[in-house]
């Protein structure tokens, strides 16, 4: 079967390239069958963040892309943690020792820094030069800049393997590496060693992950060799860019962390939808006409190695905001309700819990706003007015900048009409009752429009402003009938005074 995993570092925010390289695994693993490895890279101890691998579990399972073996759930190959696979390292190393493969190097930091000022002066090209090849420790101390802990470092032959094949890009030639240092003196395994060895022992069969790592494949591909063991297949996934084509970074684009999209408000079927875009045609149609909405289902389905495009995708957060909108209106209501809860919670708009007239008085408004939302950082402002006490709603400056000299006259006549309305039995639904949208609308426009002679675009903005604060609002005679006749009238009136 195919096994794939995704192996991020625990180091910060993660990194919404994690959760792309996650999508492309999952949609060929999916397709495939096979399992989907989360494998938390923490040998740097110096960039070490501790609620990154929390963080991570949070937004990979915020949008959908579960796996099926990891530090979290377990799995045959436990522990998913390097840091507490050590042990498993040390015996690789000891091989390629033995094996002449790979050598100890006492060479102290200062000496190193040294040795590529000159080469770099100089104009020669960088990298170890061996010093501590063929030494002995005492023979190796006796020179300048020794260290008492070693590192051991790859022997890289001449006549290293530099052209690989790769899943997306076929062919691929990579520079020659470096003697790569794999067990570092605070006994941790470098990255290189520790992709290996785990990669081997998880039993992964593709390694999916960026492009910046082609440039290590042949030292990976070496270290297979000399270890006896069948290396994976490789797929470079193109990585995320700027419109000025610079790669997208958590340092310049905060877009770059994945927290940031369920901030933004953005809904994780639409980013998912995005990130395969990103690197991937539309579906077609029966037509063959391109389809660029789609679910995880159908990319999966039709997932295909050969239709990755190996160039790196533009990040337009345009795109991402058309198809944020596309998915919000596709929502069940009651959905979409629930999908606004934790954004109005966070703003102070409702309660952690909330009553079932509350919930019922929600999906009521959520209907009104479903519309005409990109993002769902934009509800608290126009659900607050529903849920707010007639005299806590502030009017905006805008707003109240707005209002003209008949804006009275305007607010008395709705009042004296709106009055006349018989809301018994009216409830957030409105069952039978005269006070709803319809007759609401035809008193307003009878009174205002024909009764005082105002044109419809001037005649509801004063209303408008009563009722929610703000010259953009919901629909105002929905808006109205769910606030109900004495929210409404109070509104009014107090606008007047
Ligand atoms: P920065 O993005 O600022 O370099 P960082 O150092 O936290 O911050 P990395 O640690 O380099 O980022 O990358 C974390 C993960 O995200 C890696 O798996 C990497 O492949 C992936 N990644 C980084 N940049 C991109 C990108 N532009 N597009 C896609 N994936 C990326
Ligand atoms: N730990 C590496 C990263 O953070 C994994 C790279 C790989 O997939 O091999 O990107």
């Amino acid at each position: 079967p195919v096994r794939v995993r995704v192996a991020p570092s625990p180091t910060g925010d993660p990194h919404v390239g994690t959760a792309y390289m996650s999508l492309f695994n999952l949609a060929f693993v999916r397709q495939q069958g096979g399992q989907f490895i989360l494998r938390v890279e923490d040998t740097d101890r110096a960039r070490f963040r501790a609620d990154s691998e929390a963080q991570l579990y949070d937004m990979l399972g915020w949008l959908g892309l579960h796996w099926d073996e990891g530090p979290d759930i377990g799995g045959p190959f436990a522990p998913y943690r390097q840091s507490e696979r050590l042990d498993t390292y040390r015996p690789y190393v000891d091989q390629l020792l033995e094996s002449g493969h790979a050598y100890y190097c006492w060479c102290s930091r200062d000496r190193l820094d040294q040795m590529r000022e000159v080469q770099q002066k100089t104009k020669q090209p960088t990298g170890y030069d061996r010093l501590c090849v063929g030494k002995t420790r005492e023979e190796r101390a006796e020179l300048p800049g020794f260290t008492e802990t070693p590192v051991v470092r790859m022997l890289v032959p001449d006549d290293v393997p530099l052209v690989f094949d790769d899943v997306i890009r076929g062919k691929v030639s990579a520079p020659r590496p470096d003697d790569q240092v794999i067990l570092k003196a605070d006994g941790f395994p470098t990255y290189h060693l520790a992709v290996v060895v785990d990669d081997h022992l998880m039993g992964v069969t593709h390694v999916v992950r960026g492009e910046e790592w082609i440039s290590s494949t042949p030292k990976h591909i070496l270290l297979y060799r000399w270890l006896g063991l069948e290396a994976p297949k490789f797929a470079h996934m193109p990585l995320l860019r700027n419109t000025d084509k610079s790669k997208i970074s958590k340092r310049k684009n905060p877009a770059a962390r994945l927290t940031w999209f369920r901030e933004q408000g953005y809904l994780p079927e639409a980013l998912v939808n995005f990130l395969a875009l990103l690197a991937y045609p539309p579906q077609q149609d029966a037509e063959g006409a391109d389809v660029e909405v789609f679910t995880f289902e159908d990319f999966s389905r039709t997932f295909d190695w050969a239709k990755v495009n190996p160039i790196g995708p533009i990040f337009d957060l345009k795109k991402l905001d058309w198809l944020n909108g596309v998915y919000i209106r596709s929502l069940e209501v009651g959905e979409f309700a629930s999908r606004l809860l934790p954004y109005l919670i966070e703003d102070g708009v409702l309660g952690e819990t909330q009553s079932l007239g509350e919930l019922a008085r929600l999906k009521a408004v959520a209907e009104l706003i479903q519309t005409r939302m990109v993002l769902l950082t934009e509800a608290p402002a126009l659900v607050r007015p529903f849920f707010i006490s007639d005299d806590q709603l502030a009017i905006d400056d805008d707003a109240r900048a707005q209002l003209k000299d008949d804006s009275g006259a305007v607010l008395d006549a709705a009042v004296r009409v709106l009055g006349d309305i018989d809301d018994h039995g009216s409830g957030v639904l409105g069952t039978g009752s005269a006070w709803n949208a319809a007759t609401i609308e035809a008193a307003l426009r009878e009174a205002i429009v024909d009764g005082l002679g105002i044109k419809p675009r001037f005649a509801f903005g004063p209303l408008r402003t009563a009722v929610s604060g703000a010259r953009i609002s919901p629909p105002l005679f929905e808006s109205m009938e769910i606030l109900g006749k004495t929210s409404t009238l109070a509104r009014l009136r107090s606008l007047r005074d």
